[in-house]
């Protein structure tokens, strides 16, 4: 961008030859150049065939200038040698210092681009070529050259007051394409000092006249231009748009090397904009240009954008193959800034390699750490889980001998109030003195004996009332405890007495009644007669010398007839108790109503 626009003013001398008139067809003259170097070139070439010796020198002055302008911008350095040799041929012949210095000019200009020589000295040679002239043109036209020729060969102090002198030229001279080239190449100047903002008003001056001009093709170059420095300033939206404008054109005029270089500002401008996804794609698009024209020099600055917006959006890998592609391109020709170049990529290369190879390793060491975190999360879970069932297991196991201990315990305990109720009922029922049972639990037998239908059928029974004679005797002479120890031993004779067909039981002091269900009225008074005749001769304890016990003994038989009921059948005992007692005592008496 920056060589062709600079180029253009070198046409001002054209202005000679083509007349005042012409100056809307100069215009598009200029444009071609720029858009058509080609074509302007073989267009140029004809005029200057057809004209042969007759052309006058000022007119193919004009001609091989625009020639050479056009070969410049097209990369014709066939064209290029030919406009410059014939130029200079041109010069010396008819002493022209303008042809000799346009010849310098282009000469310097071709080599300060390429690096080649002393392309300044050959500059500040034409210069001094026409120091002398005085046309304004041609000073306003001189003073570019060199502006630009300081400019291109970056030396941007020197070419700032050279590009304002040129500015200035233009401007006394009202030539507006002038003033807009001038401006531009101010622009280019001040980028180069880093004056951003200043740079961007300069090419935004430049953009609006060379809008005024109608050179739109210009503009947008001269947009090429602003773009970066909208993105240095943070306008990264109206740099996208200025970069794609120019990209657009450049494909169209099928300029692919500054199409490169706008695919580039694009690129940026999306990575500024947050989106390095779509910058990579539009780098990677300028790489496939730039391999395709096999544009090798230009290939090697863009893969250097590429591989950093290939490592930006984390593509390593594809980084580092885009850095060893520049080291290949760059080893093909070796100069020493090529050299320098290399060493300095092969260090960067070897950085990022190491990094990669730190960045695998890391990752790696991530996953691994991840893994053995994920494995002692698994190991505690199964542990966790593990406790959790022992525990389980062991409240369950607890939880079952609890139960198993509380079943035990309740059966105990049911088991000691069973016994203890039983305990307790046979001590309601039994006579704690004599063992034998007491007067509650003959009163229940007595009367089951008489409610059971079934001991319907065995009737009779026998009853007996006993009473001790003259107890009270026994009390009085031995004391009240031998009166139980006697009581005691009587039962014990009395129970062991009566076998088991028949039932022993205390029913009051010193008086015991016996039951024999089933038993006839002989058997009774056979077995009454057995006891008291056994009870007289019991030997009684020594603490009794002496001492003598005899009871007697009321018999009364129920029949169901004349004894009906217990009470009835105990009232007729205790009749005969007592006819036993009138009758002297130590004897068994039968009631009266005994059948
Ligand atoms: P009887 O021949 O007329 O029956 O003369 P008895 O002295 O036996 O007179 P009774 O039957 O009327 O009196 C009973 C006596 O037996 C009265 C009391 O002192 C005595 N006795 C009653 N229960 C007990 C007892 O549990 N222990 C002692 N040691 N004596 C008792
Ligand atoms: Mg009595
Ligand atoms: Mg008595």
């Amino acid at each position: 961008m920056r060589r062709k626009l600079a180029a253009i003013a070198l046409l001002l001398p054209v202005l000679a030859w083509a007349g005042g008139p012409v100056a809307s067809s100069m215009n598009a003259w200029r444009s071609r150049s720029v858009a058509d170097p080609h074509g302007l070139i073989a267009q140029l070439r004809d005029q200057l065939d057809t004209a042969g010796p007759g052309l006058a020198p000022t007119r193919e002055r004009s001609v091989l200038w625009g020639m050479g302008t056009a070969a410049i911008n097209a990369n014709d350095d066939a064209a290029l040698a030919e406009a410059t040799l014939r130029l200079h041929s041109l010069g010396n012949a008819d002493h022209d210092p303008v042809a000799l210095a346009a010849a310098g000019y282009l000469r310097a200009r071709h080599d300060i681009a390429n690096g080649i020589g002393e392309g300044l000295t050959l500059a500040l040679q034409a210069a001094a070529r026409v120091q002398e002239v005085t046309d304004p043109q041609i000073v306003a036209w001189s003073r570019f050259q060199l502006c630009d020729a300081y400019a291109l060969d970056e030396q941007a102090k020197k070419a700032l007051p050279l590009c304002r002198q040129s500015l200035a030229s233009y401007t006394a001279l009202a030539d507006r394409w002038g003033i807009a080239d001038a401006e531009n190449d101010l622009g280019i100047v001040l980028a180069t000092l880093n004056r951003v903002r200043d740079a961007a008003a300069m090419y935004q001056r430049s953009r609006r006249d060379f809008a005024t001009i109608g050179a739109d093709e210009l503009v947008v170059m001269v947009g090429d231009n602003l773009s970066p420095m909208y993105l240095k300033m943070g306008r990264a939206r109206e740099a996208l748009a200025l970069s794609k404008a120019s990209l657009a054109q450049e494909l169209a005029d099928g300029r692919i090397s500054d199409s490169l270089g706008s695919s580039t500002d694009i690129a940026r401008a999306e990575a500024a904009l947050g989106h390095p996804h779509k910058a990579y794609a539009m780098i990677q698009q300028a790489v496939a240009r730039a391999r395709a024209a096999g544009m090798d020099g230009e290939l090697s600055d863009v893969l250097r954008v590429a591989s950093g917006m290939a490592e930006r959006i984390g593509l390593l890998k594809v980084a580092l193959g885009d850095v060893r592609e520049v080291l290949k391109l760059n080893a093909k020709t070796s100069t020493p800034a090529l050299r320098a170049i290399e060493a300095e990529l092969e260090q960067h290369y070897a950085t990022r390699e190491k990094e990669l190879r730190i960045h695998d390793l890391e990752r790696e060491n991530r996953i691994n750490s991840l893994a053995l975190k994920a494995a002692h999360a698994d190991a505690a879970r199964r542990i966790a889980e593990q406790r959790r069932a022992d525990l389980l297991g062991r409240v369950s196991v607890l939880a079952v001998a609890g139960l198993l201990l509380l079943a035990s315990l309740l059966f105990l305990l049911l088991r000691n109030q069973r016994r203890y109720a039983e305990e307790l009922r046979l001590q309601a029922l039994r006579d704690p003195l004599t063992g034998v049972e007491n007067r509650r639990a003959f009163m229940q037998r007595a009367n089951l004996l008489l409610s059971e239908p079934r001991n319907a059928q065995r009737v009779p029974h026998v009853l007996m009332l006993i009473d001790f004679d003259h107890f009270k005797r026994i009390n009085d002479s031995a004391g009240h405890q031998a009166g139980d120890r006697v009581l005691a031993m009587v039962a014990e004779f009395l129970q062991a007495g009566m076998g088991k067909q028949a039932h022993l039981a205390r029913i009051g002091g010193e008086e015991f009644a016996v039951l024999c269900p089933g038993c006839d009225a002989e058997a009774g008074m056979r077995l009454a007669e057995t006891l008291r005749a056994g009870v007289a001769t019991l030997s009684l304890p020594a603490t009794l010398p002496g001492a003598r016990v005899t009871v007697s003994i009321g018999v009364a038989v129920f029949d169901g007839h004349h004894c009906h009921d217990l009470s009835s059948w105990m009232r007729a005992t205790d009749e005969a108790l007592y006819s036993a007692k009138a009758h002297g005592r130590d004897r068994v008496v039968a009631s009266a109503l005994v059948s």
